[in-house]
């Protein structure tokens, strides 16, 4: 029997039958990994500050209503950033006072809901901050708002994912003339306004770049506060991004040396004159999922062995659109769910859309696979298959929780059940077959 928790429950997939005609790929998410994540965050804080944390996890990263809810029990609150993922939070039972507002582009109607439900909103810009002036005039009790701000202290390794370059389109840009003394007046002409926000990280980042961004925005606090003569900034939102090794099992960096490096970096912020609100996705979910895709057929093309699998586009969006930003690791299983071994090939592990660049991983050194084979895609478990791209009308596959008792036996529980035929037929105008014909 295997023993590494992630082939205990392969093996237990497939002798369960989570595979099969029907649904040959499917999302497995390990529920002791994510808790134990979700605990390494909340002590990686609380060893370095006595200050009030609320962790606010990126619905982003994994807009999955059962996920929201386990991370709430472990203590967590929800970072939502569009009317959907607000309703997914509010569908998990996460309180309006565990929720934080970010999205970029709050429509008036998005912020009277915020308001009115009383969730903290960051603002992400001066005409953002007109707009809550006027929903604030005369709310005796308005939620705590915040401006965020771009430290503009520069990006990481994956362009689209710097937040904090000269040019992002993120929040207040604080290095760009006038920003600083404006920002300063802002919190002067609003005794609302009681926190600043930053997210300067995500994957690419390195770790000092995103304390970088923290210590300029506590600066800011601080300049903010001896302006205003009395402690008006009274909470600093440092965003997430740690960022995750998708290279090996090793899991670097830890939210402990996170936590260690901000508190010697900036430890005026963690001296307990200010709360804290953190907004991790990817870190908490990302190495505890993993995608598993029967191999249908086997060929060569030009000698080179490729296996044509069930995971592609539909489920790895970044890695096939951009490989070498989003490598993705595959471990290859036999027929039984039992690792395979045997001498490496390089392997082409293809997905099911029409399209040549619908590949998981080119030339994979792998023992040779054959049709009925597994292929893992490991360390899926955020922004990947809950992140469904409809390519070739391929359905959402299902989502499962996986518990490994100490018996070493295996508990599914469905987070999500896979799409069928008819709801996607249903959600592509199928009931209105004849809207076009009739005009
Ligand atoms: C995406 C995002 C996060 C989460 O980023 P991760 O890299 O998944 O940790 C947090 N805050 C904001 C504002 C974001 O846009």
């Amino acid at each position: 029997m295997a023993s590494d928790p992630r082939d205990q429950a392969v093996r237990a997939a497939v002798e369960h039958a989570l595979l099969s005609d029907s649904e040959p790929v499917v999302a497995l998410l390990d529920i002791a990994g994510v808790r134990a994540s979700a605990a390494a965050l909340r002590a990686a804080f609380a060893a370095v500050t006595d200050a009030p944390v609320l962790h606010a996890f990126a619905v982003k990263a994994s807009p999955l209503v059962p996920v929201l809810r386990l991370l709430y029990e472990e203590g967590l609150g929800a970072e939502v950033a569009s009317p959907g993922e607000l309703a997914l939070a509010r569908a998990a039972g996460v309180p309006p006072d565990r929720t934080v507002l970010d999205s970029p582009a709050k429509t008036p109607a998005e912020l009277r809901e915020a308001v009115a439900l009383g969730i903290a909103v960051n603002a992400d810009n001066p005409q953002e901050l007109a707009r809550l002036d006027a929903l604030l005039t005369g709310t005796a009790t308005p939620p705590p708002v915040g401006l965020r701000v771009n430290a503009q202290v520069g990006g990481g390794t994956i362009e689209a994912l710097s937040t904090a370059t000269d040019t992002s389109k993120f929040g207040v840009a604080l290095r760009d003339e006038g920003a600083r003394e404006w920002i300063v007046r802002a919190f002067r002409d609003r005794p609302w306004l009681t926190r600043l926000h930053t997210h300067s990280g995500s994957q690419g980042v390195p770790l000092p770049l995103m304390a970088a961004g923290v210590r300029a925005v506590y600066e800011l606090a601080e300049e903010i506060n001896r302006a205003a003569g009395r402690h008006q900034v009274d909470t600093v939102d440092i965003g997430g991004g740690l960022p995750v090794n998708f290279a090996s099992d090793d899991e670097t960096p830890t939210y402990a040396e996170y936590a260690r490096l901000l508190a010697a970096e900036v430890p005026g912020l963690f001296d307990g004159r200010y709360g804290l609100v953190t907004e991790f996705g990817r870190s908490l979910l990302a190495r505890h999922g993993t995608v598993l895709a029967r191999v249908e057929y086997t060929k060569t093309s030009g000698a080179r062995p490729i296996a044509v699998t069930h995971a592609g586009v539909q489920v790895a969006t970044r890695t096939v659109y951009d490989p070498a930003s989003w490598p993705l690791r595959i471990a290859a299983y036999d027929a039984e769910g039992l690792p395979k071994t045997g001498p490496a090939v390089d392997q082409d592990v293809a997905g099911p859309a029409c399209f040549a660049g619908d590949l998981l991983a080119v030339a994979r050194p792998l023992p040779p696979l054959a049709p009925g084979d597994v292929v893992a895609a490991l360390d899926t478990g955020a922004y990947y298959f809950a992140h469904h791209y409809a390519y070739n009308s391929l359905p959402r596959p299902g989502v499962y929780g996986y518990a490994v008792r100490p018996d070493g036996t295996v508990r599914f529980a469905t987070v999500r059940g896979p799409q069928s035929a008819a709801e996607i037929v249903a959600e592509s105008g199928g009931d209105r077959r004849d809207a076009l014909v009739r005009e």
